[in-house]
């Protein structure tokens, strides 16, 4: 069901929460001080672990991660960009200064299609590497069409680089409860933390939202076609934390998310196009709250609310701030 589980093994790892973010970062503690998780400008060298699974050969399989490293890549403005090294016999999860892909068998996680852990050096934060795998408890594929009953390893190698990269997860989705676990009706974003049904090839292809983050993440929002949303979501008059907020680009089409991320319950939505959006706030309910913050306050007790007013959106400035009360649950 998710696509990823944080905090195993070696991972060093905290969710970022500090304010006036607009999406979610990944944080390491140094000194008492939270440190992004990002990358220096530059090559991410990455190495493809040479082994065969399931009809998928090491071959296929670093083609396929070679498609979804081709699409970060293509992210205008972004400063990093992925460097295939070819194979290697070392498997994900060896702490060997080498960013690693590959299958692992983790029969233990029923839920966890893969996973993507860092390596950080703890006194500065930077990255030494950063390694993803993909377990064999699952049928893969990378048919170019997809294949029925098979889970695209290309969709979720799209969405486990993102986290490499360092995002966090996106709430724009929706899903339904099932006897199994949530089912996806519907999302906005491949950083969404619940896949599409196997078989799906939706998210071989990156959404707005997206790409807002991760250049957010990596500063390279040119002022010229964007601007933010700013504003605060109360409830009974008092701030809401952990609220999610999707701007509704009337003109663009596009959806871009944000979170509230303080007990003011403040937020700042990064990287909106130009024209009128509409703001829809929405309680953390679509996967479990842990995928988003990690153990925290986090209120869901309210309903759906949309703004009072539209929030237009001028190219290099924030909207004027915009309350939003909602109607508790
Ligand atoms: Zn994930």
């Amino acid at each position: 069901m998710t696509r990823a589980v944080w905090g195993i093994g070696v991972v060093l790892l905290v969710l970022a929460t500090a304010p006036a973010q607009a999406y979610l970062k990944f944080g390491v503690d140094v000194g008492g001080r939270t440190v992004p998780v990002r990358w220096s400008p530059g090559a991410i060298r990455y190495f493809i672990f040479e082994r065969d699974f399931g009809g998928v050969s090491a071959q296929a399989f670093s083609d396929a991660i070679g498609r979804a490293t081709t699409t970060w890549n293509a992210v205008p403005g972004l400063p990093v960009s992925f460097s295939a090294q070819g194979l290697t016999r070392s498997q994900p999860l060896e702490a060997d200064g080498r960013t690693t892909l590959g299958f692992l068998d983790r029969p233990d996680q029923e839920r966890v299609l893969g996973a993507t852990t860092f390596l950080l050096d703890a006194t500065t934060g930077a990255l030494i590497e950063s390694d993803i795998y993909f377990n064999t408890r699952f049928r893969w594929s990378t048919a170019a069409a997809g294949e029925p009953g098979a889970t695209d390893l290309e969709s979720v190698a799209l969405h486990e680089l993102g986290h490499l990269l360092g995002l966090g997860h996106s709430a724009i989705g929706e899903t339904e409860v099932t006897a199994n676990g949530r089912r996806v009706l519907s999302t906005g974003a491949v950083m969404f933390p619940i896949a599409w049904p196997a078989g799906a090839i939706a998210d071989r292809v990156l959404q707005p939202d997206d790409i807002a983050g991760v250049r957010d993440l990596y500063d390279v929002l040119p002022a010229a076609e964007f601007g933010s949303i700013q504003g605060r979501v109360t409830k009974n008059g008092r701030g809401v934390y952990g609220a999610h907020i999707v701007a509704f680009g009337l003109e663009s089409g596009e959806m871009i998310g944000g979170y509230t991320l303080n007990t003011n319950g403040d937020f700042v939505i990064a990287g909106v196009r130009e024209g009128p959006h509409i703001l829809r706030v929405e309680p953390l309910d679509d996967a479990d709250l842990e995928s988003f913050f990690g153990p925290a306050n986090v209120d869901i007790a309210f309903s759906v609310t949309y703004g009072p007013r539209l929030a237009v959106v001028q190219a290099g400035g924030a909207t004027s701030p915009l309350t939003i009360e909602v109607r508790p649950k």
